[in-house]
């Protein structure tokens, strides 16, 4: 196998250390120790997220989560927006397991406004909104803090928010925002191996698990969290210790970069790389509403995508393609995570000179 710097919206790179953490010996999953790991996780959780909420963690993909929270917190009907097909996938959730929902989907390139969210919540039809903070298959990024103060109109609505691939690269302040359930993975802008889930959850979130029905088991929130609660921190399952031990080392890292400058840091990139995508292409999304984590590039001079991906691996990159109805029409190059301005300079330069641009 050959290892390639990866520029792809997860899994996204891991530093050797964080890696080197993942092989730390095991440890029993009821010991004083885990709980010490979970309780020191939760921790600096709530510092990157802005939030005095309970932490979930799960042993799943961020999926596993977003299945447990629309699941467990709907007792009347969700109202879904999409911006792509992380959006959709909210829906397919919600149908498949029997929850009453409803999907807006926008029309391509453009944002969930917070005047389509009032004009649903309006109806009073809805206990559960669903919003996909930073959607990685399209590269929209949307207007998350005028959304938030819609949804705060409508005490009786939970918030529920996918902020897999931005968490970690761009501020979120939960608590500010008033989001109720905040979801991500490890294997994006937090830079780990995937595996891991992670939710933040909200007392009022918590209130509306009581009262809805057949929540399942694994990823019933509610069980996470009495475990959390009860158990002093730790499982109703055996967790991937591997990836708590090397989420514990992670996050002292980005503290000791300092969460601000990792948020600027992940600016300057996405700044760069719009810039240049407008330069030679066009970027996908409306402007104004580009992710700060992913830039969605509309293949605007129809080059090969396959022999173009190649040749960055030739060099020791590699780049995405566009994701479901976009495949062939856009290309997606991520910004999250380890990477840096240099190597956006670096991955872009090696473009040019392929497709000899300029
Ligand atoms: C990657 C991604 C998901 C799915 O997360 P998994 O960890 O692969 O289950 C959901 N939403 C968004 C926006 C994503 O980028």
């Amino acid at each position: 196998m050959e290892f390639k710097k990866l520029f792809i919206p997860g899994p996204t790179n891991v530093h050797p250390d964080v890696l080197a953490k993942m092989a730390t010996p095991m440890i029993g999953h009821r010991s004083k120790d885990a709980s010490d790991l979970q309780r020191r996780i939760t921790e600096k959780m709530r510092n990157l997220m802005f939030t005095k909420n309970k932490i979930a963690l799960s042993t799943s993909s961020g999926t596993g989560l977003m299945e447990g929270a629309i699941r467990g917190s709907v007792a009347k009907r969700a109202i879904v927006f999409s911006v792509g097909d992380f959006g959709n996938r909210w829906a397919d959730l919600a149908r498949l397991n029997d929850v009453p929902v409803d999907l807006h989907v926008e029309e391509s390139g453009n944002p969930t406004m917070p005047k389509t969210v009032d004009e649903y919540l309006k109806t009073g039809k809805y206990d559960v909104v669903t919003i996909t903070h930073n959607e990685t298959s399209t590269g929209i990024m949307n207007p998350i803090d005028g959304i938030a103060d819609i949804v705060r109109k409508y005490p009786d609505v939970l918030f529920l928010v996918d902020c897999v691939s931005s968490m970690a690269g761009t501020k979120i302040e939960v608590d500010r925002l008033g989001i109720d359930i905040c979801i991500t993975s490890s294997q994006k802008a937090l830079a780990l191996p995937p595996g891991l889930a992670l939710a933040s959850v909200s007392p009022k979130a918590e209130e509306r698990f009581n009262v809805v029905g057949n929540k399942g088991y694994y990823l019933d929130l509610k069980n996470i969290i009495k475990y959390i609660d009860k158990k002093d921190h730790q499982y109703s399952s055996t967790p991937s210790l591997s990836h708590m031990f090397a989420l514990d080392f992670q996050l002292d890292r980005i503290e000791k970069e300092g969460i601000e400058n990792r948020f600027i840091r992940h600016t300057e990139m996405a700044e760069f790389m719009i810039d240049w995508a407008n330069r030679h292409f066009k970027v996908y999304p409306k402007p104004g509403f580009e992710s700060m984590t992913v830039t969605c590039i509309n293949n605007t001079i129809g080059f090969n995508f396959s022999d173009l991906n190649k040749e960055l691996g030739k060099r020791g990159m590699q780049i995405s393609n566009g994701y479901g109805e976009l495949k062939d029409k856009t290309f997606r190059i991520a910004h999250m995570g380890e990477l840096t301005l240099k190597d956006m300079v670096e991955v872009t330069r090696a473009i040019e000179d392929i497709l000899k641009l300029k």
